[in-house]
C-alpha cells in the first residue's frame, strides 16, 4: 500500500520528529496555543485527547526543513532540488477499487460534521474551521481534475462555507458551473500523505492534475477511489472525505480568519458546501494546519522556491540554497559570488520569478538561509547600504494590497566584497561543528 499520513507520522516518530499530546485539550484555541508552542521544537503533534471527540487531531507535519526532507528521503538543505528533480516528469494516478478510507460510509442525514473535530485557532476567528483539506474538483467543460487547498468554516452539522475566488483554479471552475446555473460537485479530503497535501498547495498551469505532480514527487502513481455520491475521485488513504456540492448563486458570510500574514481577513460573502456523505477510516485522524504557522509557511514555501532557484539558475549564479521561510513574501538566496554586482541579478531574477516578493536579500554561500540570525549577520558585516540596494518602485506585488504597501520590492546584496575573501573569511573553532554535546554534559 502506498504510504499514507500515519505510515508518516510513525516515520517521524522513529527520527524523534514527534510530539504526542494525551493530557486533554480544547479543540477551541488551546489546542492551537499547545501547537504553537510546540511548532518551535521542531515536532510534528498528536493530540489524543480532545475535548469532547473521540478523534485524535495531528498538525504540523510540515514545520520544519528536517521535515519536509523526510518526505523526500534527502537533507535538509537538498529539498528544494529534490523536489524539482521529481517535478519534471509527471506521473498520471491509477483508480483502485477500494481503499483504508471506504472503511466507513455514512450518506445523507447519517453523515455528520459535529462528530469531527474542527478546530478554532485564533481569538477573532469566526468559528471551528476545516484548514487542511484537499478540495477535488473537475471543470464542468473539460472534465479535467483540480485539487486545491480552501478554508471551509463550520456552518452546522451538514453545512460548511467555502472561500473559493478567481483567479483560484477552483473559484474558476464554480464559476462555470455557476454559469450554467449547476451545483460544483466537490470531494474534500482531510488526513492526507504530506505529498497531496504539498501539491493541493502548489500553484501548476490551469488544468494541470495536481494529483500528476503527487505522483511524481512519490515516485510512483497515486492510489485514487471513487467517491461515493459524486463523480470524483480521492485518494486512497486518507483518513477522512466529505462529499458534497457548492450551491449555485448562494453567497453567506464566513470570517473573520486569523490568515497567512497573521492578520484577519474580514467578513466576506462566501460560498456555500451542503454534505451529502463521509466515508473514512475505522479510526480515523483529524488533520488541521494553523494558517501563517511554520507548517503553514513551509507548505507554501517549497514550490516558490523552486520557482525562484530555478529563475536564479538560470541567470548564470551558482546557488547553494532559497529559503522562503519565515515569510513567503521575502526571500534569503546563498550564492557563490563570481562577479560584483551578480547579488542585484540574483535579485531581479527572483522578483521576476515570483511576484509576490517584497524583500530579495542576497548572501554567500557560507551564510546559513535557513537560519534568520546567520542572515541578519551577514547584512550587517558584509553589506553596503551606498552601493547594494536594487529598489524597484510600483511593480507587481501581493494581490491583497488595500493601503498598496506591497508593490515596491527591495534586493539587498549582503555578500562580501569579491576577491576579498581573506578578511571575510568566517573564524572558526576545529571541532565545534562535530561536537557531541552530551560527550560533556554527560
Ligand atoms: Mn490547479
Amino acid at each position: 500500500m502506498q504510504e499514507d499520513l500515519r505510515m508518516f507520522v510513525d516515520k517521524l516518530e522513529r527520527a524523534d520528529l514527534l510530539q504526542r499530546i494525551t493530557r486533554e485539550v480544547d479543540p477551541r484555541f488551546e489546542l492551537s496555543a499547545v501547537a504553537r508552542a510546540v511548532e518551535r521544537l521542531g515536532k510534528a503533534m498528536v493530540f489524543s485527547n480532545v475535548k469532547g471527540y473521540r478523534l485524535p487531531v495531528v498538525t504540523n507535519v510540515f514545520g520544519s526543513r528536517t521535515q519536509l526532507a523526510m518526505i523526500f528521503g534527502t537533507s535538509p538543505e537538498d529539498v528544494v532540488r529534490e523536489f524539482m528533480k521529481r517535478s519534471e516528469v509527471r506521473v498520471d494516478p491509477v483508480l483502485v477499487d477500494t481503499g483504508p478510507c471506504k472503511e466507513v460510509v455514512k450518506i445523507g442525514e447519517e453523515a455528520d460534521i459535529d462528530r469531527l473535530p474542527l478546530v478554532t485557532h485564533c481569538e477573532k476567528d469566526a468559528g471551528p474551521y476545516v484548514t487542511a483539506g484537499i478540495i477535488v474538483a473537475k471543470d464542468p467543460e473539460t472534465g479535467r481534475r483540480n485539487v486545491s487547498i480552501n478554508r471551509m468554516m463550520y456552518k452546522n452539522a451538514h453545512t460548511l462555507a467555502c472561500r473559493m475566488m478567481p483567479p483560484q483554479h477552483l473559484g474558476l471552475i464554480q464559476g462555470k458551473a455557476e454559469a450554467q446555473d449547476r451545483p460544483l460537485e466537490i470531494a474534500v479530503a482531510i488526513g492526507n500523505h504530506p505529498v497531496e497535501t504539498l501539491v493541493a498547495a502548489t500553484t501548476l498551469a490551469y488544468g494541470d492534475d495536481e494529483f500528476a505532480l503527487a505522483g511524481a514527487l512519490r515516485q510512483h502513481p497515486l492510489e485514487l477511489v471513487k467517491c461515493e455520491t459524486v463523480d470524483l475521485e480521492v485518494p486512497a488513504t486518507s483518513e477522512i472525505v466529505l462529499e458534497g456540492e457548492i450551491v449555485p448563486n448562494v453567497r453567506e458570510p464566513e470570517g473573520p480568519f486569523g490568515d497567512l500574514m497573521q492578520y484577519y481577513v474580514p467578513i466576506m460573502e462566501n460560498h456555500v458546501f451542503r454534505l451529502k456523505a463521509i466515508t473514512h477510516r475505522k479510526d480515523p485522524m483529524w488533520q488541521t494546519i494553523q494558517a501563517s504557522s511554520l507548517e503553514d509557511v513551509h507548505l507554501l514555501a517549497l514550490s516558490r522556491e523552486a520557482k525562484v532557484m530555478r529563475a536564479v539558475e538560470q541567470s548564470g549564479a551558482k546557488v547553494r540554497a532559497v529559503s522562503l521561510v519565515p515569510t513567503i513574501m521575502s526571500v534569503v538566496v546563498s550564492i557563490q559570488k563570481q562577479f560584483e554586482g551578480e547579488p542585484k541579478n540574483v535579485a531581479a531574477a527572483a522578483f521576476g520569478a515570483y511576484s509576490w516578493l517584497k524583500y530579495c536579500v542576497v548572501v554567500d554561500h557560507d551564510v546559513d538561509v535557513f537560519d534568520i540570525n546567520d542572515v541578519w549577520w551577514a547584512m550587517a558585516t558584509r553589506s553596503d547600504v551606498g552601493k547594494g540596494l536594487l529598489q524597484m518602485e510600483n511593480a507587481l506585488g501581493f494581490p491583497r494590497d488595500e493601503f498598496h504597501i506591497h508593490q515596491s520590492k527591495l534586493g539587498i546584496d549582503a555578500t562580501a566584497p569579491l576577491n576579498q575573501w581573506h578578511e571575510f573569511e568566517r573564524k572558526r573553532i576545529p571541532g565545534h561543528e562535530a561536537l557531541n554535546l552530551q560527550d560533556y554534559l554527560g
